[in-house]
């Protein structure tokens, strides 16, 4: 017992905030113009900068910087036009803010089935856009995984479903060369600690449509200062919606925004960072027996932020006692399949404000699912011997 090796790293410790981050928070404390729209003459801010950056980084002519990723898909669907008792589809393997941004805008949440791959199951997805009466698809990216983006598009233009894609996982990702939350109408980024750049709280919402953007715009607080955004609509598609559109604040300030902007500008840096410790993490558990990797479409151009294997047909207490061995070697697995939720583990039968659905599918994947954070405080060595307790630990306990 004593002498097998343990892992010492935290999988919640994020790298440090970029020196040029603070040197930028500080000259924003000293100015004491916190707030978006608190700006001095001819001065642009500091989130009016981050707004264009960001438009710019993923392709979208719109971008607006929000409080957090749940407020920007709360702001889509409200932008879209999803209200009370309307029924909006979204993954039934996602987290908690997903479909509770459905509910915070009264709508009911319709959970589609997960494949093996952790995707959304586009066979239940086209059943569902047929019979549901849906018009709304909530899609989310979770832990990364993109689905056939081309099918699922077609799914949703034959049945006229408009698609907002949460990108909370897939900043800095793509599909077949297109930049993840570049094919639905709307796309929802979150920029809290534990996504690909960090102030803590916040999000953006991107889009090419103009009204939309005037909506998402006047709904998170902008008062009438619409015009000091520079990644926005001209006046006049707002000069209708600023009377019909309800303020629902939720801005991001001129603090966060300068903390994100250089690591906005290093984002593609860390994706390489990411991708070699996740594509090591993979060398190190494959051709395991009893442990089964998720196949990655060769269009799918992932960030690797964290990663998640199956173990397929493992009766639950098999599972629990391989969780707590690893645990107690330092290494801290999340389970989706445990019968209670715990952290951000929480499933779809576990938001009981949504009427009760069977996803069995979903049940299957779910029961067997493991999933680990790689912070990038991890080095290249650390995953070597993260993956050799597990294999260590696998072949302990396999079934
Ligand atoms: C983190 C996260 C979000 C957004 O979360 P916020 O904490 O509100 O920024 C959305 N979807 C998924 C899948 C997430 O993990």
């Amino acid at each position: 017992m004593t002498d097998k090796p343990i892992f010492t790293r935290s999988f919640t410790q994020q790298e440090p905030i970029p020196a040029a981050a603070m040197d930028a928070a500080m000259l924003v404390l000293q100015s004491g113009r916190l707030h978006r729209y608190n700006t001095a003459p001819d001065e642009i801010s500091e989130t009016a900068l981050l707004e264009e950056e960001f438009a710019a980084f993923t392709g979208a002519t719109y971008a607006l910087a929000v409080a957090s990723g749940g407020y920007a898909m709360g702001a889509a669907l409200r932008a879209v036009g999803v209200g009370q008792g309307d029924k909006v589809l979204s993954n039934g393997f996602t987290l908690a803010p997903v479909p509770g941004a459905i509910a915070s805008v009264g709508a009911v949440p319709v959970f589609v089935e997960t494949t093996d791959n952790l995707t959304i199951d586009l066979d239940d997805l086209a059943q569902k856009a047929a019979d549901s009466g849906a018009r709304v698809l909530l899609l989310s990216h979770m832990r990364g995984h993109i689905c056939d983006m081309d099918r699922l598009m077609a799914i949703c233009a034959t049945h006229d479903i408009a698609v907002i894609e949460d990108c909370a996982h897939t900043m800095g990702a793509a599909w077949d060369g297109r930049p993840s939350g570049r094919h639905g109408v709307i796309a929802c980024y979150s920029t809290q600690t534990y996504k690909h750049i960090n102030s803590g709280e916040g999000g953006f919402l991107t889009t090419d449509d103009a009204e939309i953007m005037a909506r998402a715009i006047l709904l998170s607080g902008s008062y009438m200062l619409y015009t000091r955004h520079r990644a926005a609509p001209p006046p006049e598609v707002f000069e209708n919606l600023r009377f019909e559109t309800p303020n629902v604040s939720g801005r991001m300030d001129n603090l966060r925004a300068a903390i994100l902007r250089p690591q906005l500008a290093d984002l593609p840096r860390q994706v390489k960072r990411w991708r070699t410790l996740y594509e090591r993490m993979e060398v190190g558990l494959a051709n395991l027996p009893h442990l089964r990797l998720t196949q990655r479409d060769p269009r799918e151009d992932y960030v690797g932020s964290s990663f998640q294997f199956l173990l397929p047909q493992w009766p639950s207490a098999r599972i629990m006692a391989f969780v707590q061995a690893c645990l107690s070697r330092g290494v801290e697995l999340k389970w989706f399949g445990a019968p209670e939720p715990v952290a951000f583990t929480s499933r779809y039968d576990s938001w009981r404000y949504a009427p009760a659905q069977h996803l069995p599918r979903t049940d299957a994947v779910l029961a067997g699912l493991m999933d680990l954070r790689l912070p990038l405080t991890f080095l290249p060595e650390d995953i070597d011997l993260l993956a050799a307790i597990l294999r260590d630990e696998v072949i302990a306990h396999h079934a």
